[in-house]
């Protein structure tokens, strides 16, 4: 490990100030320490952010609000959440191990960094680690990666299982620096690859985030997470799917769906979307649409069963939510 040094922000003026000086910015620690330990980040300095005022749950008639700084463990339990988003709590509770969600943070769990083998091995060529050296994953052990939205320099996975369920509902990223708030759609927040994949997200340097906003909906009560890995439990995904159905006397009336453990950032399926809306629920329609779970796909030397995986992980949990009482 390289010297750094450690302060706790009494305030977020301090923690920005902070911020803006190049510090990181360190809640749960799940992630970022390991990196450190690594030698993947170096940070010269690191501010402790858990004092700032980011820890509530507020679920209103219209909308979510989650504060960064709530974890993963708090929100997941939330008896409102569970109830009017169980997508969302279905996706926590698939995630890491009891240990971590009970110290990791929400806002720490959307800027989490590539499980790639490669990124997070300092000895090997990764663009994302160390812009213009290469990728060691495309030619080679590549059976994690991704299949969509990848490019010659990257095919790294987004490896966050809540990321997926806030994209399929829309939901909305609150930023804050020293020049007022921005509001990130969580479409938009991450960033495929292409030529620069160090770039992996809109937020600017010494930025906070401040909260998580989640519309409300008739069909987000009607939502899951399905995860599929190699073994149960303590796991990243092969292939997830977060999935929201709002159904009206046997027709889908709307439908949301993201999937994750495919693509380099979580990755929204509006043509699997369209195929089911204005439909009699059927499972043929959930076949048919959940064909259109891989358009685009582009499979590496090892990962040519995510594929067939994604389509079937889509269908299954379209089946499963249109079935939910
Ligand atoms: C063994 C293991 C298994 C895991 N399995 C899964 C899994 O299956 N699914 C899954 O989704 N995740 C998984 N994770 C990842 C885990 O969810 C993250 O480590 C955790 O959510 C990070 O939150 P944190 O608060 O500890 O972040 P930290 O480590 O404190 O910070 C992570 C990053 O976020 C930045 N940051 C933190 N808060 C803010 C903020 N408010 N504003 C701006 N920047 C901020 C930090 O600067 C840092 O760059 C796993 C982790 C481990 C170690």
């Amino acid at each position: 490990m390289f010297p750094f040094s450690f302060t706790r922000a009494a305030d977020e003026q301090s923690a920005l100030a902070a911020g803006r000086s190049g510090a990181r910015y360190i809640a749960g620690g799940t992630t970022l320490v390991d990196l450190m330990r690594e030698t993947v980040e170096r940070p010269d300095a690191v501010v402790d952010i858990n004092a700032l005022p980011y820890r509530d749950i507020d679920l209103q008639a219209g909308r979510l609000r989650i504060g960064s700084l709530v974890r993963m463990s708090d929100l997941a339990a939330h008896p409102g959440v569970r109830r009017e988003f169980p997508v969302i709590a279905q996706a926590l509770e698939l995630s890491a191990s009891a240990q971590l969600r009970n110290m990791a943070s929400i806002g720490g769990n959307l800027m989490q960094r590539p499980r790639c083998l490669y990124f997070r091995d300092v000895s090997a060529a990764c663009n994302r680690r160390n812009p213009g050296s290469g990728c060691a994953a495309v030619g080679g052990v590549n059976r994690l990666h991704a299949i969509l939205g990848t490019s010659d320099h990257c095919v790294a996975t987004h490896p966050s299982d809540l990321a997926v369920a806030l994209v399929a509902l829309d939901a909305v990223v609150i930023t804050r620096d020293g020049g007022g708030d921005r509001r990130i759609p969580a479409g938009q927040f991450f960033r495929q690859p292409g030529t620069t994949p160090d770039v992996e997200h809109d937020l600017r340097a010494g930025e906070l985030i401040v909260a998580v906003e989640v519309p409300a909906g008739p069909e987000m009560r009607r939502s899951g997470y399905l995860k599929v890995r190699d073994r149960q439990s303590y796991e990243f995904a092969l292939a997830s799917a977060a999935v929201a159905l709002g159904l009206t006397a046997g027709t889908v009336t709307a439908a949301r769906v993201a999937v994750g453990g495919v693509a380099t950032v979580p990755w929204r399926l509006t043509a699997v979307e369209q195929a089911v809306i204005g439909r009699p629920v059927s499972p043929a329609l959930w076949a048919t649409a959940a064909a259109h779970a891989a358009d685009g796909a582009k499979p590496l030397s090892g990962n040519g069963f995510k594929v067939e995986l994604v389509r079937r992980t889509v269908e299954r949990q379209l089946a499963t939510v249109a079935a939910m009482p």
